[in-house]
Order: structure tokens, then sequence, then C-alpha cells
């Protein structure tokens, strides 16, 4: 029987103390999309009801469910059963993935920050994002950059209607399917005021970045500790992200 050294039951300690439980948001955060996730609304919309919506999605960190559902409200029309709705969805997303891969981009540092991430084997780097599963995997595929993330273990937009609620089913997966304790802390990365409310929310860490329409004063005011223009600074990242599992 090995006898545990002083040195290696430090290291086991240490490992412990560093888990963490990183979830990235997708859109603006890791992606920028130009336009085309507007346009898996509109057209998953204009799908189930035969007309185009009279306004845009309003998107900006809210939920797929909550976006369709304002869609619908806004035009005055009865929505259909969401297992519908997520199907249009899943379509209207399928068929943009090309258009997506071609005009849209993953924004300055993310490839490197991911692959920073995933190779820290204490921690756990998913994503929680108002997107259904089927579109997260599109929009992140598109870049290849699904590889880099645990997305089994993700909260998507058919989980909840509010954001808050995605960190505890990602929690759950988290803890369920990869064994990390309970009481892991988690950080989450996002761009807007919504990202900030619900690691606020849900006594999770946050780094807010400005690559979206947020300016860093607006993400400040919204209650984020840390906030980055974007995620290109590496190093940085880490550190913050070490502070983080350290807690
Ligand atoms: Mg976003």
């Amino acid at each position: 029987m090995d006898v545990p050294t002083e040195l290696t039951l430090r290291e086991g300690i240490y490992a412990g103390l560093m888990e963490l439980i990183v979830l990235w948001d997708i859109d603006h955060t890791l992606i920028d999309n130009s336009g085309v996730s507007k346009e898996i609304y509109g057209g998953a919309f204009t799908a189930l009801t035969g007309a185009a919506p009279t306004r845009p999605a309003r998107t900006e960190g809210r939920t797929d469910r909550l976006i369709m559902r304002d869609m619908f409200a806004l035009d005055g029309l009865p929505e259909p059963e969401w297992s519908v709705v997520e199907g249009a969805l899943a379509r209207a997303g399928e068929d943009r993935f090309e258009d997506l891969r071609r005009r849209g981009t993953a924004l300055p540092g993310v490839r490197e920050i991911l692959k920073a991430a995933s190779a820290q084997d204490s921690w756990v780097s998913s994503v929680l994002t108002g997107n259904i599963a089927a579109n997260a995997r599109v929009k992140v595929s598109a870049f290849g950059l699904d590889s880099l993330l645990d997305l089994s273990v993700g909260a998507y937009g058919a989980d909840a209607l509010q954001r808050p609620d995605l960190v505890a089913v990602a929690r759950e997966r988290v803890q369920r399917l990869r064994g990390v304790r309970e009481g892991t802390p988690v950080v989450l990365v996002g761009d807007t005021p919504r990202d900030v409310e619900a690691a606020l929310a849900t006594g999770s860490g946050i780094i807010a970045v400005a690559s979206g329409i947020h300016t860093p004063e607006e993400l400040a005011t919204a209650g984020a500790s840390e906030v980055l223009p974007d995620l290109s600074d590496t190093g940085r990242l880490l550190q913050i992200l070490e502070t983080f599992a350290a807690r």
C-alpha cells in the first residue's frame, strides 16, 4: 500500500480546494453571431405563424422560452406549446449553420481561454445560455469550439424561463454527471446585466465582458466585480478564475 507523503496529501487537498465550475454565456461572450441569432427567432416565428414578426426578437441575455413568449405576446398571437416552439427553433438554427459559420466569428481569445480552462483537471467548463441546447451546439460548433466545452452538463434556454434558474440546473448536472462536490464555486462569464443578475442571485462569481452592447460601466453598475473588455487576456482570466476557485 502506498503511504501518502505529506506532499501528496497537500496536493490532494490543494486539488480539492481548486475545484471550479465555469459556465460561459455564448452570444457576444464566446461568439459574434452577426445577426444570425435574431434571424433564427424570426425564422422560427414565421414557420409557426406563416407571417414575419412585426418586431425583431429582444434577446440580451433572455432565455429562448422568454424570447419566443414575448414575440407571440407582442404580435397578440397565442403561443404554441413549448415542444413545438423548440422544434421550430432547432430547425431554424440548423438551417442557418452555414450562414453563421460564414458571417459570424469566435471572439478574440476565446479559443485560447477555453483550451486553458478545459486543461484544468479539477475544473468543469461548460455553458450557461439562453439558447436551446440544439442551437447552443450549432453556435459553438460553427467555430470549432464544441470540443473545448463539456456541453452535456450545461444549462440551456429550454431548462427555465428565467436565466438565474439555469444556474441550479447546471450545478445539478455537473454534480450528478461529473461528481463535483456540492458547494463547489460556480463562475459565470457573460456580457449582459442578466448574466450578472444570474450570478448575484445564486451566489455565483461573475466575470463580465464588454464584448456585447453593454459598456463596462453598465456591467459594473449591475454588480459585476470583474469587468473585462473581452476574453483576449488569457493570463489575467486564468488568474481571476483561480481566485474564484480558491474561495
Ligand atoms: Mg450574451
